[in-house]
This record gives structure tokens, C-alpha cells and sequence, in this order.
């Protein structure tokens, strides 16, 4: 694997995510919600930035984008073509199917609808990388938030679940604690879950990120992942709601 990917905290609970393709040195940023840690960021890598890659409209993931061009003008900001209305100005506009490229690295565009209508992810396939955003977070996944949401969400989450289970899955928020707290509601006695949840807490009291996350830890422990069908996925999303 030649893709080196960083969570990098921004705002209050949000990641974005730093890549760097080693045997070129291409460097891209994910879902800069904030230019500031970003811009930190590329500068720790080298101060090079090739792109930046946006999974969906909204602000805690595209905030940080103008200013982040703005200091690095070769970027190329790449975005799905069906949120071009409500994106910050793309250089290239993606759908599912397409290929990114970074350095000698290559993604496949997954559009991945639900959290919103336009969502995409960036799957590095050869890296075993998946950009996520908003979709899956460790232990949790998205709201649903647009009409349809919720089957389009039970839907993205399968095509997920296909892919090889050493994937690392970048998320866009820390939520893991909290989303543990809701998932042993659920499923009290499943190990893995409890070694996951124990696992966030350590890394969370000593101040480190709880992903990336694999694929594999969430098909043993991830409630929504874990539904038997479109029913049982709704009513754990809408407990989750109101879960305190
Ligand atoms: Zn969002
Ligand atoms: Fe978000």
C-alpha cells in the first residue's frame, strides 16, 4: 500500500483527511472544513497540494475549500457532478464510475446517496482506501436528511459492506464513543463490539483518532451494517434519534 492517509481534527468534531500517494509525493486533502488545520496540513507534508476531494455540500466539509485553493491554486477541486449547485467551484466534476487520480494512486467515484442525494465517496481500490464522509462512521453511520434518504442510506451501506473487509474507512466525524454507547443498547453482548468500544475509549482519553476504522471491524460490530433489512435499519437509525 503507497497511500498514506491522516485524520486531521477540524472544528469541533469533524475530521479531514490528508493523503499522500508516497511514490510521487502527490498530496490531496479530503473534505476541508476548516483552512486552517488544512492548509497545517499540506504544509507538514511538504506544501505541495494536487487536489481536493469533496464527498458532499455540506459546510462542516467544504467550508475551508476557498481558502485552502486560494493558498494553493494548482489544486484541483473535485466534487459530484449532481451538487455542482451546491458545491464550492469543482475543476472536475465526478459521478459514479469515474476515476480520480493522485500521483500513481487511482479512486473509483462510488455515489453513495442518503445522507444526502449527492454523496459520493472516493474508493482507492489498489489502497484499500475509502474516502466515506457522512455515510459510515465507526460504530454509526449518517442521518438521512434528503427525501429517500433512509432506503437510499440502507442501500449505500450494503454496496459498503461488498467491498474487501481490510478496507480503511475514513470518516468524516469522531462519533465513535457516543455511537458505541448506542450500539451496545442494541447488541449488548456482541464481543467485538465491546473490545471496539473499549478500544475508542483508550485512544479517545489518550487524544487520538478513532479511525480510520476497517470494514472488517464494522461488519462485526456496526449496528447499522449489522441490520438484517431495510425495517430493522430504519428503526435503529430513528432510535438512534433519540437516544440519550
Ligand atoms: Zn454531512
Ligand atoms: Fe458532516
Amino acid at each position: 500500500m503507497s497511500l498514506r492517509v491522516e485524520a486531521v481534527p477540524c472544528l469541533q468534531d469533524n475530521y479531514l483527511w490528508l493523503l499522500r500517494d508516497n511514490p510521487t509525493g502527490a498530496v490531496a486533502i479530503c473534505d476541508p472544513g476548516e483552512a486552517a488545520p488544512a492548509i497545517a496540513a499540506v504544509e507538514g507534508a511538504g506544501g505541495r497540494l494536487d487536489a481536493i476531494l469533496l464527498t458532499h455540500h455540506h459546510g462542516d466539509h467544504v467550508d475551508g475549500v476557498e481558502e485552502l485553493k486560494a493558498r494553493f491554486p494548482g489544486a484541483r477541486v473535485i466534487g459530484g457532478a449532481p451538487d455542482l449547485h451546491r458545491l464550492p467551484p469543482l475543476d472536475e466534476a465526478v459521478k459514479e464510475g469515474d476515476t480520480v487520480s493522485l500521483g500513481a494512486a487511482r479512486a473509483e467515484v462510488m455515489h453513495l446517496p442518503g445522507h444526502t442525494t449527492g454523496h459520493i465517496a472516493f474508493h482507492f481500490v489498489a489502497d484499500h482506501v475509502l474516502l466515506c464522509g457522512d455515510v459510515i462512521f465507526a460504530l454509526g453511520c449518517g442521518r438521512p436528511l434528503e427525501p429517500g434518504g433512509m432506503e437510499a442510506l440502507w442501500q449505500s451501506l450494503r454496496r459498503v459492506a461488498r467491498l474487501p473487509p481490510s478496507t480503511r474507512l475514513c470518516c468524516g466525524h469522531e462519533y465513535t464513543e457516543s455511537n458505541a454507547r448506542f450500539a451496545l443498547s442494541v447488541d449488548p453482548d456482541n464481543q467485538a463490539l465491546r473490545a471496539e468500544a473499549e478500544a475508542a475509549g483508550a485512544l479517545r482519553a489518550a487524544g487520538r483518532p478513532t479511525v480510520p476504522t476497517t470494514l472488517a471491524q464494522e461488519l462485526a460490530a456496526n449496528p447499522f451494517l449489522r441490520a438484517r433489512d431495510l425495517a430493522e435499519f430504519t428503526a435503529r437509525r430513528e432510535a438512534k434519534n433519540h437516544f440519550r
